[in-house]
């Protein structure tokens, strides 16, 4: 079922990344967030050709919005370096538990959590159950978030706005003062951004607001947690064939969906997993208050 070659139509001869796009049929869903296991085709999550070389042994690491998505890439790559990963998500038990069959398949070990991050008290709930789990928190990926479409701010209403704020910044803000007391040096904190916020998407203003928000968040606690050694940095991804985009977008813009960069394709999952990876292990110990862009060289940060 995770096969990657499964899930995408097989190239033929000649054919590349490049100059053949994965095909995306007309789909949406109407609830937010998505699930994957209805998307067509599947999104790919792993690579069998990464091997993990125990960079994250021992290191416990929740991840929100865990269950699919970016997420879901992370946590499998997370797991193949040997981290215990607790993964949080809203109400997506199929995708959940796929996730965590998976990263059980490889010998990874997996506490799912389900809830509402706009709540506070949900913070202390998985920090709480985190700590009861695996005795320690070392690794925060702040990833959990909605984006919603409007032609005009007047489109915008203000439970909208407030709605995209407080799950995509607000959640943040929670969860990671939960999280602070038991970080340590060496702990990394990684916020999910976008490239929304840099080409200033006029569509997506209350998420463009929110994601600029994440990264005016990400330098700031960079700066204040440099003292401790705690890393604070934050991923923008481009466009991922994600559950968040048939959820999102309408049916008739989902196969042209990541077409108009240089790549011509949206990314799949594993394609950013390894930066996760590389943010969240010592590999990245002098790195710090940055955003790093991930999107097929649509923006150049
Ligand atoms: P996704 O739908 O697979 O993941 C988003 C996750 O957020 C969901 O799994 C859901 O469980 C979680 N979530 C949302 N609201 C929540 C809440 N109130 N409480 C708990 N969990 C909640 O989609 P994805 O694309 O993997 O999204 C991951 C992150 O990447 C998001 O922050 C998104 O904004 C960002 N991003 C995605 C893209 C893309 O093209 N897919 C581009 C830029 C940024
Ligand atoms: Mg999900």
């Amino acid at each position: 079922m995770f096969n990657k070659f499964d899930t995408i139509r097989p190239y033929t001869k000649g054919e590349t990344c490049r100059t053949f796009p994965v095909y995306y049929p007309p789909q949406h869903q109407d609830i937010q967030p998505g699930m994957e296991y209805l998307m067509k085709p599947l999104p790919v999550f792993d690579d069998s050709n990464y091997k993990g070389s125990g960079k994250l042994k021992d290191k416990v690491a929740i991840i929100t919005g865990g269950d699919s998505g970016i997420g879901r890439a992370v946590a499998v790559f997370f797991a193949k370096e040997g981290a215990k990963l607790v993964l949080v998500y809203y109400n997506e038990e199929r995708d959940a538990n796929d996730t965590k069959d998976y990263i059980e398949r490889l010998g990874g070990e997996v506490l799912l959590i389900h809830g509402d991050l706009k709540n506070k008290d949900f913070s202390s709930f998985i920090v709480n159950e985190t700590v009861n789990c695996y005795g320690k928190i070392d690794i925060l990926v702040n990833n959990a978030g909605v984006q919603y479409f409007a032609d005009n701010l007047t489109d915008i209403s203000n439970e909208q706005f407030d709605y995209t704020m407080k799950s995509n910044i607000y959640s943040m803000f929670y969860l990671t003062k939960a999280v602070l007391p038991y970080l340590k040096s060496g702990s990394s904190i990684i916020n999910t951004t976008s490239i929304t916020t840099y080409n200033g998407e006029g569509d997506l203003i209350d998420y463009v607001t929110s994601k600029g928000a994440i990264v005016g968040f990400t330098r700031a606690l960079a700066t204040n947690l440099a003292p401790k050694n705690i890393r604070v940095n934050a991923v923008a991804p481009g466009p991922f064939w994600t559950a968040l985009q048939p959820a999102s977008r309408k049916a008739k813009d989902i196969p042209t969906f990541g077409s108009t960069g240089p790549m011509k394709r949206a990314g799949q999952p594993y394609e950013i997993a390894a930066i996760y990876v590389y943010l969240a292990s010592n590999d990245s110990s002098y790195t710090t208050g940055q955003v790093i862009h991930v999107n097929g060289g649509e923006y150049k940060g």
